[in-house]
This record gives structure tokens, C-alpha cells and sequence, in this order.
């Protein structure tokens, strides 16, 4: 508890101060990040790979591979080509490294700090040779209850191999988490009422939501990292119909609209399918983030019916039509969705739906302008003074009660533990915590 207080403190203010560099109004066309990320393979004095040469093969397709699926292709186009990891060495990656440790117990932070000394002693410096690192050790001994580890946010992430490689699911989760991402969860607000809403486990809306690497990331997401900045998220500040295009594929527009719901924000988006992303997610969609932590969103769901990555509801199941906030007097209508575009009435100040122009009171693509301002690039900023500082592991532990995607673990409850500026997130699966949300919130 007390840690993500300090985290989200952390959180909000790197977005304040950031939102106050980027105000001049200046169009996204800053040059895309290129995150120098270090996989290490790394065995015990008592545990190696089974498989050492199928690891070593796997390693930089995982991280770096040409298939749409790697780390580097994911966050490429999950960010719209404003974000992406590279090899911090020529190799890609290094090792296995013997660190004289036992597996047993699961020792993450010592398996942090060790493997850090290792890479000093060739020579490779935290924050200049390597803003990033992937720690992947051999399961078969360590008892983790996990399948990946991270810093939320922060340069260190750890990988609990089964097999002979792991997936973007696992990567591309852990790395979300890098970037600040907590949890994704749902709230079930029946009916559209956001006055009664309850937690109910996982969104589906993003790969830290349950959704799987296909659902990519979600618009709150996409903000806290800086990527719909140049107008591409719309604070709205009047009621109006607001057209949206699609969260993710490219092109220009307008992605998301984030309205002040009292001290939180309620992001809009439309899903839709676009590259690699959405085949299985239709229509508008909508966020409560907490006191501006846009990494500690939650979907807004009107339905018991839930759409998951893995079953047949159709793609529109967990879409809004409507939403009324009496006490913020907020109110959202979708007028249209479908076919790559979406119309959506809001209305502020108690204002009627009813009374809204039906007709789109913005252009499609507004210009972006200071009552625009997105936090930009928090991930670099965040990471990049922790680099060097990241070998103290204060571990509040997120374990997950849905480690069944690995295999045979059973539910694990979360361990709380140390104090610190880090705050650890185990991911996959994981389906959602329900009382976890509340500390991400
Ligand atoms: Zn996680």
C-alpha cells in the first residue's frame, strides 16, 4: 500500500512536470525512442537451461525478431512508430551467465543485483550501455510464482523461463509494466450509471488488461506513455459530438477523449481492427483513470457479459452505448460505431444529451493546442533516472492468481513486502486481482 502511494505519487507528478515541458503546442513528430535493452541469460549454482542452445537461439527473436510478435515489432506499432526496444550489444544478448546463487526460494532481487555485477565487470554501464534489462532464468528450481517480473515503472524486468522461449504475452506484459502500466481491470457499472460501479476482474482491452499481445495497449496506456500526443487524444472541454478513428492503425485523427469526471478523467476510445491489432475488439470503449494516473486505468463495463481474449462473445460485447456520471454531471452517448469511425455525444455540466448537436462539433483531426496537453514520453523520463538506481529492490510482489496460462501453478496471494520507490508487478494471465486494483488505483 504505502509503496504505490509512493509510486503513484511518482507517477503524477513526472506527468505533471512533463505535461508543463510539452505545452507549447508542438506536433508529435518527436523522434522515435529507441530503448537500449540488455537480455541477459542467467543460471544458477544449482539450476542451468535444459535446453542452453534453443534459449540462446530464441532470445533475440523474442526480443528483437523480424515476426510481428517480437518485442521490438510490438511496441513499434502498439506506439506507432514512436517507440521500440534495440540491442544494447551486437550479440543481442548475453550469456548464460553463472551467478553463484542458489534458484531455490525465487532471490529476484538477488538475481537483480548479481546479474548487474556481472555486466560491470564486462565493462557495461546501467543507463549508458543499456537503458533496460531483461533478466531470463531458468524456471525449474526457483519457485517463482511467476512467469515474468517487473519494475512499474523502471528498467528491469525478469523472466522465469519454462521452455526454451518465452512469448510477447510474458515480454510484451513485463514491459508494459516498464512503462508504467499497471493492471488493467474492469469496473462493472450496470446500466451505464458510473455512480455504482463495482471491480470485477480483468479488462480484455490490453495485453495488461488480460487481452493478450492482439489487443495491444489501451488508450489511457497510450497517453501515459506519450504516444496519442499531437492531438490524437482530445481533451474535451465542451459538449459536443466528437468523431473518433480507430485507437490504433495509422493515419491521423483523433483516438481517444479524455473528459474530467470531478478529481479522475473518463477516457473514450474506438476499437477497431487495424494491423495486427483488434481483430477480436469492436467499438467504443471507455476508462475511469484515477486522479490523473493514466497507467491505473480501469475499462468501464455496462454489462455482465464480458468479451476475454479467449471467449466467443462477439467483439462488441463490453462496448458503451451510454454512460451517465450524475454527480460529475457527465453524461457520454455513442451515436454511431462501426466500419473505422465512431461519433459520440458528450455532454458536461449537466448540459442534456438530448440538447448536443448530433453533428460532429469537431473536425476529425483537431490541431493540437494547449488544452491538449499529453504527458509525453514519462516511460523515457521515468526509466532513465532510475537506471542506475534500480539495484536496491524494494519488491511489493503483484503475484497472480492467473499463472494457470504457464501451466500448474496454483494461485498465488501477493506478498507485500520492503518500501521503496519500485513497485514490482508479476504479470501473464493473471486475470486480475480484484482487490489489486485498488493499490493501482
Ligand atoms: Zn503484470
Amino acid at each position: 500500500m504505502k509503496l504505490s502511494a509512493l509510486g503513484r505519487i511518482a507517477l503524477a507528478t513526472g506527468i505533471a512536470v512533463l505535461a508543463t515541458a510539452t505545452l507549447p503546442g508542438t506536433p508529435a513528430a518527436a523522434a522515435p525512442v529507441k530503448r537500449k535493452i540488455l537480455p541477459v541469460m542467467v543460471e544458477f549454482n544449482d539450476a542451468s537451461f535444459q535446453f542452453p542452445d534453443k534459449v540462446k537461439a530464441s532470445t533475440p527473436d523474442t526480443y528483437f525478431g523480424a515476426k510481428s510478435d517480437s518485442a521490438a515489432s510490438f511496441l513499434s506499432e502498439v506506439s506507432r512508430g514512436q517507440y521500440t526496444v534495440v540491442p544494447a550489444v551486437p550479440e543481442q544478448f548475453l550469456g548464460p551467465i553463472k551467478l553463484d546463487l542458489s534458484a531455490a526460494g525465487c532471490p529476484q532481487g538477488k538475481i537483480n543485483q548479481m546479474t548487474r555485477e556481472e555486466l560491470t565487470k564486462r565493462g557495461l554501464v546501467a543507463g549508458k550501455d543499456y537503458e533496460s534489462l531483461s533478466i531470463v532464468f531458468p524456471a525449474q528450481k526457483t519457485d517463482c510464482p511467476w512467469a515474468g517480473l517487473a519494475t512499474l515503472p523502471g528498467p528491469t524486468t525478469w523472466i522465469n523461463l519454462y521452455g526454451t522461449a518465452s512469448g510477447i504475452d510474458v515480454v510484451g506484459h513485463e514491459l508494459g509494466h516498464n512503462l508504467g502500466f499497471g493492471h488493467q481491470g474492469r469496473f462493472l457499472c450496470t446500466g451505464g450509471n458510473l455512480g455504482a460501479c463495482k471491480s470485477d476482474g480483468g479488462s480484455s482491452k490490453t495485453i495488461m488488461g488480460g487481452g493478450g499481445w492482439a489487443s495491444g495497449f489501451s488508450a489511457p496506456e497510450l497517453i501515459r506513455a506519450g504516444w496519442l500526443s499531437g492531438g490524437a487524444s482530445l481533451k474535451v472541454t465542451k459538449s459536443g459530438t466528437y468523431t473518433l478513428r480507430s485507437l490504433h492503425g495509422k493515419g491521423s485523427g483523433t483516438r481517444a477523449l479524455d473528459i474530467a469526471l470531478g478529481g479522475d478523467r473518463l477516457v473514450i476510445e474506438y476499437r477497431h481492427a487495424a494491423g495486427n491489432f483488434d481483430a477480436k475488439i469492436e467499438g467504443v470503449h471507455a476508462y475511469r483513470v484515477p486522479k490523473g494516473s493514466y497507467g491505473a486505468s480501469s475499462l468501464i463495463d455496462t454489462t455482465v457479459e464480458n468479451k476475454t481474449a479467449g471467449n466467443n462473445a462477439p467483439s462488441n460485447t463490453d462496448a458503451i452505448t451510454k454512460l451517465t456520471d450524475k454527480a460529475n454531471k457527465v453524461s457520454v452517448a455513442v451515436v454511431s460505431s462501426g466500419g473505422g469511425q465512431a461519433k459520440v455525444k458528450v455532454a458536461l455540466n449537466g448540459d442534456s444529451l438530448a440538447a448536443v448537436d448530433a453533428s460532429p462539433s469537431k473536425s476529425p483531426t483537431p490541431t493540437p493546442s494547449a488544452a491538449t496537453p499529453t504527458p509525453t514520453p514519462s516511460a523515457s523520463a521515468a526509466t532513465g533516472t532510475e537506471a542506475e538506481t534500480d539495484d536496491s529492490e524494494p519488491v511489493t510482489e503483484l503475484g497472480s492468481d492467473g499463472l494457470t496460462a504457464v501451466g500448474d501453478r496454483s494461485t498465488t496471494l501477493p506478498l507485500a513486502a520492503g518500501g521503496g520507490a519500485a513497485l514490482l508487478a508479476a504479470g501473464l494471465g493473471f486475470l486480475l486481482l480484484k482487490r489489486r486494483r485498488g493499490k493501482h488505483a
